[in-house]
């Protein structure tokens, strides 16, 4: 996962400012002692004074900071010279830096040290941060000025960078309705607001039916479950005042794991159904109307701006272009994950026989059986993996990696020099192996603690622009590894060691970046985890397997029959992954190119399934009434197709490296690797940036391979 969520959340699907370099001084605004506030002293450019932050000042920070940031845009907009790339475009890109400050630590504060305090200002901030983006994006004389620099740079363009980042602005801007006449703006912000109203109560309803459908175990139907799991559902029994029983919760962190290990058929049943049955109960809670009317708005919205469906405007500027690409890929891939499922439903009939359960393989029964046959046919134990697994080990292996591909070198800084928010936070600094220049800093936050969101990202305090002067690149990478009793090494899982180098992969494409303006470091969402997806297959190259995957207590590599079954457990299943994942994808992409007049939401569900010829044996990972991605706001509406898109350019682009002389330390296909897919950023387009990489365009073959499944005769 990547965080720009904050600098993104300031101007919402508006422009991505994230420059920081000194700040302009406004003469009559005195600086006020708020810390927030306040530009970065310190070594290496000036650091975040995260030593020094305090939730008491983050009210006022974002207040002031909007203030300054709209000023600077009324004087942009007000300027009484004609609209140039410098005065209108490049006082945009500049515009924004004391906000953007306070939102390095607000991240901070809402990721990773949250508290009851905090997010009383969080939401008390909420409203008036949505006030403060629509200011700017609606904006009239801002935008006539901006669009003038467009239309110039249209019939004499600027250089490359000038002409991307004019039209990226110009895009941003008229894809939200800037273009439109003040009687259809007026409609199209009508219906922002009632579509922003109707996302809040899907998900409200959403979390409904997550809180409201707990099963309750007695201590008999514990079966197969594990003794962490069992005591974690004692403890949320307890809290929710049924002492001595054991709760199922219904989300996914507790259904997955039941449904894999419970020997209780009916109670599996129960658990699958109320899991996949959340905003779909027929009540006062279902979200079935309100989808409906948020495909109708939606597809008001797009047609006042002259398009068919909402599908193809949100493509536009998206890798894939239209939707007929997106759908393409999907449909290429479905066949082979369908004729999947039937060999695995076939292997879990055959185990089921053989124990003599005398079922039919449903849908409750999949993660089951699936594990039965995991354990059958590839025999990997994964706490024996564990043992070589140490967390100081696989960042000293990504340093290395870091070092033959990106020529990079980290040493630690030392302790004390630059502010961190918390003790176990380590910094280290990147330079060039070579020359020794300067490239940044990164920051490591490792553990789990109270007030830390769950999962993994990665994140930027500040990015690499060249346009003000060169600015180093300040990341950070941050989990949720269990902290270790002092001296004990940190063992992680396989799973967990792919996606520390995953966000590891975000951070290199951030200390990469060579692009003049901010608004080039954005990223395109179907194409932003191609670089961290990528990164991960150099865990289990050979280099870091013989150097860092070494036993904790023996310092012995790990056997290679381990590594072999590592390797072969990959495609593991992926008949049920890829068609549970492309079922959701495909309904999405499919509702918003349908006309949604009169459109019953369980119907077309149904019927589009059936049509595609959904197994039986496995329903959608997401089914529609409670598709957060795509309802609960639009960041991944007409956009779950993305996650494959990027996987194809993954595996496409990890078999550049399998068939060079060198493999994955090939310096060849390294450099150009990071010339043209991680240096650039959104300063050119993904497609021509792949084509310049691999001299052709990215072919699904590879994620076949990868997938294990048939590849398709041309
Ligand atoms: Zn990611």
């Amino acid at each position: 996962m990547i965080s720009k969520a904050f600098k993104a959340t300031v101007l919402g699907s508006i422009i991505l400012f994230s420059s920081c370099k000194d700040e302009q001084k406004i003469e009559d605004q005195p600086m006020t002692e708020n810390i927030l506030l306040q530009e970065w002293t310190g070594p290496y450019q000036g650091v975040p004074a995260f030593g020094k932050m305090n939730v008491a000042d983050v009210k006022e920070a974002v207040e002031k900071g909007m203030e300054l940031q709209l000023k600077e845009i009324d004087a942009i907009a007000n300027n009484n010279e004609a609209p140039t790339f410098e005065n209108t475009i490049v006082a945009m890109e500049s515009a924004g830096k004391t906000l953007d400050r306070v939102f390095t630590y607000y991240g901070i504060l809402s990721s990773n040290m949250s508290s009851p305090e905090f997010r009383e200002v969080q939401a008390e901030l909420a409203p008036k941060l949505s006030e403060f983006r629509s200011k700017i994006s609606q904006n009239e004389k801002l935008f006539q000025r901006i669009k003038t620099v467009y239309e110039a740079s249209q019939k004499n363009p600027l250089e490359a960078q000038e002409q991307r980042v004019v039209e990226l602005t110009y895009k941003q801007f008229e894809m939200n309705g800037a273009n439109l006449d003040a009687e259809k703006k007026k409609r199209y912000a009508e219906i922002n607001k009632e579509l922003s109203t109707l996302y809040t109560k899907f998900s409200n309803n959403v979390l409904h039916d997550e809180e409201n459908y707990v099963t309750y175990l007695t201590k008999d139907q514990l079966g197969g479950l594990s003794d962490g799991f069992i005591k974690s559902a004692a403890k949320i029994a307890s809290d929710k005042g049924k002492e001595g029983m054991y709760a199922i919760t219904n989300t996914r962190s507790s259904m997955d794991p039941f449904l894999t290990y419970s020997t209780e058929r009916e109670l599996r049943k129960q658990v699958w159904e109320n899991y996949y049955s959340r905003g779909d109960n027929g009540d006062e809670y279902d979200n079935n109307q309100i989808i409906a009317e948020i495909l109708k708005l939606r597809k008001e919205r797009v047609g006042l701006l002259g398009y068919d469906n909402y599908a193809a405007w949100r493509l536009q500027d998206r890798m894939a272009k239209n939707p007929e690409n997106a759908m393409d890929l999907m449909l290429k891939v479905w066949p082979a994950a369908t004729a999947r499922v039937k060999e695995e439903v076939a292997d879990m009939q055959a185990v089921a026989n053989e124990l003599g359960d005398n079922i039919t393989i449903e849908p409750w029964d999949y993660r089951y059986y699936a594990e039965k046959v995991r354990k059958k046919k590839y025999d990997l134990d994964s706490d024996e993996v564990k043992q070589y697994l140490q967390l100081d080990k696989l960042t000293e292996a990504m340093f290395f990696v870091a070092g033959e591909i990106f020529n990079y070198k980290f040493t630690p800084v030392e302790e004390g020099s630059v502010p961190v928010f918390h003790e176990d936070v380590k910094v280290w600094e990147v330079t060039d192996k070579d020359s020794g220049k300067h490239i940044g800093l990164w920051y490591l936050d490792p553990y789990a603690r109270e007030g830390k969101r769950s999962g993994a990202w990665a994140t930027t305090y500040r990015s690499s622009t060249t346009f003000e002067g060169q600015t180093n690149v300040l990341a950070s990478n941050n989990s949720n590894f269990v902290k270790p009793a002092p001296g004990e090494a940190v063992l992680v899982s396989w799973d967990d060691a792919t996606t520390f180098f995953h966000e590891f992969g975000h951070a290199l494409h951030f200390f990469a970046a060579d692009v003049k303006y901010p608004t080039l470091q954005g990223g395109v969402r179907d194409y932003t985890e191609f670089q961290s997806q990528l990164l991960e297959r150099w865990l289990s190259t050979d280099k870091v397997i013989n150097q860092f995957l070494v036993h904790h207590e023996t310092g012995k590599p790990i056997p290679a029959e381990l590594v072999e079954k590592i390797k072969n457990a990959a495609t593991f299943n992926q008949g049920f992954g890829t068609t549970e994942y492309l079922a959701s994808a495909l309904i999405d992409m499919k509702l918003h190119l349908a006309d949604p007049t009169n459109i019953d939401i369980d119907k077309f569900e149904r019927e589009a399934l059936d049509e595609l010829g959904m197994p039986k044996e496995l329903p959608m990972r997401h089914r529609t009434p409670h598709f957060g991605h795509v309802f609960s706001g639009e960041g991944y509406a007409t956009a779950y197709y993305g996650y494959m898109w990027a996987d194809v350019l993954t595996s496409d682009a990890s078999e550049a490296f399998k068939e060079a002389p060198d493999g994955f330390y090939d310096k060849d296909v390294a450099k150009k690797l990071v010339t043209y897919l991680f240096a650039p950023r959104n300063a050119m387009d993904p497609a021509e940036a792949y084509r310049l990489f691999r001299g052709r365009d990215a072919k699904i073959e590879a994620l076949m391979r990868d997938r294990g499944f048939p590849v398709p005769k041309n």
